[in-house]
């Protein structure tokens, strides 16, 4: 399992390749832009969401947005933590656990806009649709957050990024004893 830490900064790493996949899969330098962000969301939108402590999302939101906002976050995603077993395959594999994230925070943001509008202007509202310019951009981000969420997955599975992982010597010295 690599860390927290080591998966935000393959997500940051991450936003060239993917703004390079966008333009290579024929789109311009704005379907660029937007996948670079969809993959450096991925280090908030994180497929150990699923675990029911604080994560490294957790941290960085607190971080900036303070108490208020790190609490926020952490309490949307209770459900989704308290529903999926940590690294189960709605979470972690790669296209099907970033669709289901993201129909996760549609599902959730529906009720709460609904309650904020009906609080705020006496009437509640369903969420805005976005406009064809929007949903190209969010096309391109989400396969921006699938390249980072593919690369989660990688981390957490190969074994070669493996945290803890005793050197060599040691195991065949365990092997022998
Ligand atoms: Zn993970």
């Amino acid at each position: 399992m690599a860390s927290g830490k080591a998966h935000a900064t393959a997500s940051v790493l991450l936003t060239i390749p993917a703004g390079m996949l966008a333009l290579g899969l024929g789109g311009d330098w704005g379907a660029a832009t937007a996948c670079a962000v969809g993959s450096l969301a991925g280090v908030l939108l994180s497929p150990d969401l699923d675990v029911n402590n604080p994560i490294h999302s957790n941290y960085i939101v607190g971080k900036y947005m303070g108490c208020v906002g790190g609490a926020a976050w952490f309490a949307f995603w209770r459900p989704y933590a308290w529903f999926l077993p940590h690294r189960s395959p709605l979470s972690h594999w790669p296209v099907l656990g970033t669709l289901l994230r993201i129909l996760y925070m549609i599902a959730l943001s529906a009720p709460l806009w609904f309650l904020f509008t009906l609080f705020w202007f006496g009437s509640g509202q369903s969420l805005p649709t976005p406009g064809p310019a929007l949903q190209e951009s969010l096309t391109w981000g989400v396969i921006g957050l699938m390249l980072s969420d593919t690369m989660h997955y990688i981390m957490d599975y190969v074994p070669a990024f493996r945290q803890h992982r005793r050197p060599w010597w040691q195991r065949m010295l365990r092997k022998i004893f």
